[in-house]
């Protein structure tokens, strides 16, 4: 084995001391751990189809952390924040098989994130054609795949083999450096910044905040979301881009605490202008100081109640690809040629292609209100904004969870089509777009699932 991970210790918190909750009050119980992830031998970096080598240095570490819940009644859920671009449903569906195995978990209980950094590790079968390995890079990735796998669920199980009473809050902070990149040109940015002129199309500067802390007050973990592509740097140092230096700031002033980042519905937010180690470590503190905000303010206490939903919605391709259809695509650029070659070879060798995707949907709700969504992929922000007006200004909508499927527009961002509204073949998904009800799908299978948890 290559690769090593470092394990942390899990975060013992401290002796019970359940004295100072009130009798009748039962608690939460949470667990916290975390892996070091920064591989160690040269690997091919995710998320950019121009880099042409693997990383050769880091800005700082990356990671991979758990929080494990039980509510009063004894159900459990993990939350899993990493600085990772995204994992396929190979990676995906390993990791919560072994859940299932080894600790009981069935996929409900299962909050598998990404920063979508692009500046963490390339993974197996995520996003592959986008990169020029040769066999042994390949290799590489694979082997350094299969042993995240592995510690990711070990590190699980010794997060719900170290829970202590805990007790849970919410709050939503702001942060307003994320712009609609679809609605504005990078280049005259700094331009319309400087004129005070507003800039175009639907952002989400909420930052969603639950934080846990012990029996003994003590913050012991805080778990933040905010919609902006993690997609600042495209060097070929490691980093959790802008995300991981606000989780760093937070690591720092508070030595105890975990600071876990989730990626919202970020999928047409971007950070501009971008590009240089200083404006990353700028957003990031940006971001590290909202959360320090809204810590301060007085936080809605979360009852030890967790319920869990979860489905495989069915999204419809617009057309399934042919060989014709291919060969006619690879003029698009190298990855799309070597995904039409990768497909043609498939095609002649009998396979056929499905005209649909199992697509992934999980809602949570904690305590008496508070929803927590999580969809796959990169979805755009109108998902956020419009599931908090179907469902209450406080829900919560993270997408860039369980695996990184495709862009998932909206109906709107779908009609005005450009990257964002299609593009599936760089998923090495077998089709361009997806059908145009792409959104009336994913809204009605939430829909069922928050009727469920809210029954
Ligand atoms: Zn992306």
């Amino acid at each position: 084995m290559h690769w090593r991970f470092w394990i942390g210790a899990a975060l013992v918190w401290g002796p019970v001391l359940s004295g100072l909750l009130p009798a009748a009050q039962p608690a939460w119980k949470a667990g916290a751990a975390r892996l070091k992830i920064t591989p160690q031998e040269p690997l091919w970096m995710a998320g950019f189809a121009s880099r042409d080598r693997p990383a050769e240095g880091q800005l700082h570490d990356l990671w991979v952390k758990i929080l494990a819940l039980e509510s009063a009644d004894g159900h459990r859920g993990v939350v899993i924040t990493s600085d990772l671009c995204g994992i396929s449903k190979a990676t995906y569906e390993s990791v919560c098989k072994e859940l299932k195995t080894r600790c009981g978990l069935d996929r409900s209980q299962i909050k598998f994130t990404y920063s979508h950094t692009h500046s963490g590790p390339a993974l197996r079968e995520c996003l592959q054609d986008y990169y020029a390995w040769d066999d042994a890079a390949r290799d590489r990735v694979a082997q350094y795949t299969l042993a995240l796998e592995k510690a990711i669920v070990e590190k699980i199980a010794s997060a719900l083999g170290n829970m202590s009473d805990a007790t849970i809050w919410a709050t939503e902070g702001t942060a307003d450096f994320a712009v609609n990149r679809r609605n504005n040109d990078e280049s005259q940015i700094d331009k319309l910044l400087a004129g005070g002129e507003p800039l175009k199309g639907p952002v989400d500067h909420r930052v969603p905040l639950l934080a846990v802390r012990g029996s003994d007050g003590r913050l012991r973990a805080v778990v933040f979301g905010y919609a902006c592509h993690t997609s600042m740097l495209a060097l070929y140092e490691w980093s959790g881009d802008y995300a991981g230096f606000a989780q760093l700031a937070l690591e720092e002033k508070h030595p105890d605490l975990q600071a876990m980042f989730y990626q919202a519905c970020g999928g047409d937010q971007g950070a501009m202008p971008r590009r240089t180690v200083e404006l990353t470590r700028k957003n990031g503190l940006t971001l590290a100081a909202a959360v320090e905000r809204a810590l301060a303010q007085p936080m809605r206490p979360v009852a030890p109640r967790l319920k869990t939903a979860f489905d495989l919605v069915t999204l419809p391709f617009e057309k399934t690809i042919t060989a014709e259809l291919l060969r006619a695509s690879s003029n698009i650029g190298p990855h799309y040629q070597r995904w039409a070659q990768r497909m043609l070879e498939r095609l002649d060798a009998g396979e056929t292609f499905p005209s649909s995707y199992p697509y992934a949907v999980q809602v949570w709700q904690l305590g008496a209100d508070q929803l927590w969504i999580s969809i796959g992929g990169e979805p755009v922000v109108d998902y956020s904004l419009k599931f908090a007006e179907l469902f209450g200004r406080t829900t919560w909508t993270n997408g860039f969870s369980h695996d990184l499927t495709a862009y998932i527009p909206s109906r709107r961002v779908w009609d005005e089509g450009g990257y964002e509204g299609g593009y599936l073949g760089e998923y090495g998904l077998p089709a361009m777009r997806w059908a145009g009800d792409v959104e009336d799908r994913i809204t009605a299978g939430v829909q069922r699932l928050v009727d469920r948890v809210r029954e």
